[in-house]
């Protein structure tokens, strides 16, 4: 027999290492109250993993190991896993990629307000949908319609849980059943599984699709309405450019034509901003803007340029939105009390005016470049440290992104530090600073990692020079 089967028969049964773990064990408080259940398959777990360690190379070569021995790495194993176990997994983290609505480090960070407004609906009940006048049942969306309405221009609104859900919500309320126009140009797909076809089809509605890739002309769209047409929907292509031969009839013709002939004028806006965000083709087209050139219903997401928390915004025609908050599937797609506060704090803050300033997204996005330079500036003088320890540092000028499917195309100019790290390996660098306790997420190009520093605080760069410094210095042992 080899020494790893050798090994391997020598591990105790899971009843003597549970009866032996509890007896020598010093357990606390937190980990005593854990099911047997759970505590079974933990140690199971451990057995495996110690099991599979046996088994390599590394482990089955070395000499016979004692059942002491085995026993210990399987208890190691063991609490690792109980304090896996309340180990918060989801957590803050430190953006140094420069995109600023990253949809994996949880799109736009929340103003002050708004995470005040969370916080205190946290605490315990809340007026959630309850009508205070009245004294009975009232609607959830009720705190935020009437803002949307103003900032928007639009006759009524309704939040749900996201934008991909105001799209299925629009669609099946409206259109099940019957036909929905869509320009080829405009079949997207944005991030994972959220793709516009597909979407119609959960819907319960038709896809009609007119035009090509590049061109699609107002008489593409007055050739395909049938009898059985409900709906035009207009898709904003929120992460890609078409440029060169390439043609959409004006918005306010395709509105007019489906008002004439009766149909719905849908506008899937994606990212949605109320604030104006550059000029001609880069800009995203307000929701302001949108309703203006005459669609009856406008979608967009509620934390991407919009800067608030996860939600989807359905506002215009107050004939639609009414069959809308009636339509069955709304249940299932309805915003929760948290997100709902947060949507309400960052909509008073662009009632102030001062959105610009209070909400993180938009300073994120203007910071000036003689800011950006100053920040980099700084990050690369914590730095020092790292340099000491052989790396190489230099400030280098990057091009950030909005992300979050707004501005395709846009680069953001930007700044940020890139390290060398001499005789240390990137990937593992990089993982390493993934790995803390509050993670860091940057990016590598080539030999080295980039640190942008459009979407750090004061906070963040000290924190960045402090990790990378005790790194380096551990490298160079
Ligand atoms: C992002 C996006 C969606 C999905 O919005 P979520 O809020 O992420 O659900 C739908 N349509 C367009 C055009 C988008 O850009």
């Amino acid at each position: 027999m080899n020494k790893a089967n050798e090994n391997l028969r020598r591990i105790p049964s899971i009843d003597q290492l549970m009866e032996w773990l509890e007896r020598s064990n010093p357990i606390e408080s937190e980990d005593h109250s854990i099911s047997y259940k759970i505590r079974v398959e933990l140690l199971r777990q451990a057995v495996d993993c110690v099991r599979q360690h046996l088994k390599t190379q590394d482990g089955g070569d070395r000499a016979v190991a004692d059942v002491d021995s085995i026993r210990d790495l399987i208890k190691d194993s063991y609490q690792r896993k109980m304090q896996e176990l309340f180990r918060v997994k989801l957590k803050k983290a430190i953006n140094a990629t420069g995109v600023v609505l990253h949809t994996n480090l949880g799109r736009a960070p929340l103003s002050q307000r708004a995470r005040e407004c969370v916080n205190e609906i946290m605490q315990g009940y809340c007026t959630l949908e309850y009508d205070l006048k009245q004294g009975q049942r009232g609607e959830r969306y009720s705190h935020v319609e009437d803002r949307l309405c103003k900032l928007t221009g639009a006759e009524a609104a309704l939040a749900v849980n996201n934008n991909a859900a105001a799209v299925l919500l629009t669609l099946s309320g409206l259109a099940q059943g019957r036909e929905v126009i869509v320009s080829r140009g405009e079949l997207v797909e944005i991030g994972g599984t959220f793709r516009i076809p597909d979407v119609i089809r959960q819907s319960g509605a038709k896809l009609i699709e007119v035009g090509t890739t590049n061109k699609t002309h107002l008489a593409d769209y007055v050739a395909a309405i049938s009898d059985n047409t409900a709906a035009i929907l207009k898709v904003h292509p929120s992460n890609f450019q078409m440029s060169g031969f390439t043609a959409h009839p004006p918005e306010e013709e395709l509105c007019r034509l489906a008002s004439e002939k009766g149909l719905i004028s849908i506008n899937d806006l994606g990212s949605g901003t109320l604030l104006p965000t550059g000029k001609g083709k880069a800009a995203e087209p307000t929701a302001q803007e949108c309703l203006q050139a005459g669609f009856d219903l406008v979608t967009f997401s509620g934390d991407k340029l919009l800067g608030a928390g996860q939600a989807g915004l359905i506002v215009g025609k107050k004939r639609w939105v009414d069959i809308l908050k009636k339509a069955p599937l709304l249940r299932a797609v309805r915003i929760d009390k948290l997100s709902l506060a947060a949507l309400e704090g960052t909509l008073i803050d662009y009632m102030t005016g001062l959105a610009e300033e209070r909400i993180p997204l938009w300073r994120l996005m203007s910071q000036s470049e003689d800011e950006l330079k100053a920040k980099a500036e700084k990050l690369a003088q914590e730095c020092d440290n790292v340099r000491k320890a052989g790396w190489e540092v230099r400030v280098v000028e990057t091009a950030s992104l909005s992300g979050g499917g707004a501005l395709p195309g846009t680069e953001l100019p930007s700044f940020g530090v890139e390290i060398l790290p001499r005789g240390a390996k990137l990937n593992n660098l990089g993982r390493e600073l993934r790995l803390l306790e509050t993670p860091i997420i940057c990016m590598t190009r080539e030999e080295a990692l980039i640190f942008d520093v459009r979407c750090l605080g004061d906070d963040d760069i000290s924190t960045i020079g402090e990790q990378l410094a005790e790194i380096s210095q551990r490298c160079r042992q």
